[in-house]
């Protein structure tokens, strides 16, 4: 029996400085393994969210703000150690158990436990700075400025040229609880370019603006407001192709009816992810159960409250606003696994013969379901 809880010993992730191979083990979060990887030079492509458990991240695909150019994290996976349902213990990589390989990068949390990841890690140099640190920070507005703010901001999500991606946030901080827009942009390469690049938003005159370099392990610490314990939080999320700022005014309407029926729930975030850049030198494009690579906006709505009774209109609203964002990509219901779990297979696995294969390797790995029963066919017939 293997156990995955956090408090159980593990070893710090163990970079390898030559090869840039990272193995971690269950268990490990995101700032965990930043931390390792900094410390040797290195950096991962990995989630916003210090408190993400790396392994589970990777397991279903992984969004990550350089995922446009070193891949999505479930990309950098080099091999995994699985205990199978059978409690055999298998290696899996590019060279054994191919099929599985394949599934672990996108599907991963079907088929077994795995208790480690080998990861590629990535020169800091990267990051494009001479100090290794990376441009970002919170710029906020009050929501009463969406339009402004999004006439600023959509020229700059659409440039695909340029190194950045970032996050736009509606919220309702502590101590007004007023909603407000948050942007939190990612910028690979100097300040001064950075500084250039969203001037047209910095003009608009903010609320308040803290944009600096840090250094890479701290990049996600604007982040760790919507990271802490307690109360109820649901994930919900959508992938779109396109971006259309219009949308975006109705999820502020459904955000402030949320408010309105559930003042609980005032430390929720309606939010998108934008990774638009399109570098020459393209990531590798590898074959895995991950087929979300070519969204370049994601809606994410992480609905946070404290009331029980409030569980059927956060869950209500939460829909109206994915269904509106879907809207734009005329319906199209994608969304990502490790969101939105409650959802149609078909949805987290869409392309043709996926789902197929996947129920296939279940059977063979997993036939009773001993880690979770989706893919089997009682499940989806019940
Ligand atoms: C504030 C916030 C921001 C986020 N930002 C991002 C982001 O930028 N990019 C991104 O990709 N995701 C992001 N996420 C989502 C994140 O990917 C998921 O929460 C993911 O499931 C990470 O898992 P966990 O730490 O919540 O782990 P858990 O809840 O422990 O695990 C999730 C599931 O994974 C499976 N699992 C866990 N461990 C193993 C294992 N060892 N072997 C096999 N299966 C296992 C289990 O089925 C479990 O139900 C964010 C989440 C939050 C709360």
């Amino acid at each position: 029996m293997v156990s995955t809880c956090r408090n159980t010993a593990r070893t710090r992730p163990s970079p390898d400085k030559e090869t840039g191979q990272i193995t971690l083990q269950t268990g490990v979060l995101t700032k965990e393994a930043n931390d390792a990887a900094s410390d040797n030079g290195l950096c991962l492509p990995l989630g916003s969210a210090n408190t993400a458990g790396v392994v589970p991240m990777a397991l279903g695909g992984g969004l990550s703000g350089f995922a446009s150019i070193c891949g999505c994290t479930s990309d950098n996976i080099l091999s995994a150690r699985l205990v199978t349902a059978a409690g055999e213990l298998v290696v899996v990589s590019e060279t054994s158990h191919t099929d599985l390989f394949w599934a672990l990068r996108g599907a991963g949390q079907f088929f077994g436990l795995v208790t480690e990841l080998t990861l590629q890690g990535h020169p800091l140099s990267m990051l494009g700075t001479a100090d290794s640190t990376i441009w970002t920070g919170s710029i906020v507005f009050p929501a009463s400025r969406l339009e402004e703010v999004m006439s600023a901001l959509e020229p700059l999500i659409k440039d695909t040229t340029v190194p950045t991606a970032g996050l736009f946030i509606f919220t309702a901080p502590p101590p007004t609880f007023e909603t407000v827009i948050m942007v939190l942009p990612f910028y690979l390469g100097p300040a001064s370019d950075a500084e250039a690049f969203y001037k047209p938003l910095i003009d608009l005159g903010p609320l308040g603006s803290e944009l600096e370099n840090v250094p890479y392990n701290r990049m996600n610490d604007g982040v760790d407001a919507f990271c802490g314990k307690g109360g109820f939080k649901r994930f919900a999320g959508a992938g779109g192709t396109t971006f259309k700022r219009e949308i975006w005014k109705d999820i502020l309407e459904c955000f402030e009816e949320l408010k309105t029926k559930c003042p609980d729930a005032a430390a929720t975030a309606y939010a998108f992810e934008w990774d638009s850049y399109e570098p020459k030198d393209k990531p590798i494009a590898r074959d895995t159960a991950f087929e979300h690579k070519d969204i370049r906006v994601w809606a994410e709505l992480l609905s946070w409250y404290t009331d029980p009774k409030s569980h059927a209109d956060v869950f209500r609203i939460e829909q109206e606003a994915i269904e509106r964002f879907r809207s734009q990509d005329g319906g199209k219901a994608v969304t990502y696994q490790n969101w939105s779990r409650d959802v149609p297979l078909e949805q987290l696995y869409p392309g043709p013969g996926t789902l197929d294969r996947l129920r296939a390797l279940k059977k063979e790995w997993d036939p009773k379901g001993v880690f979770t029963k989706l893919l089997l066919p009682e499940t989806e017939a019940a």
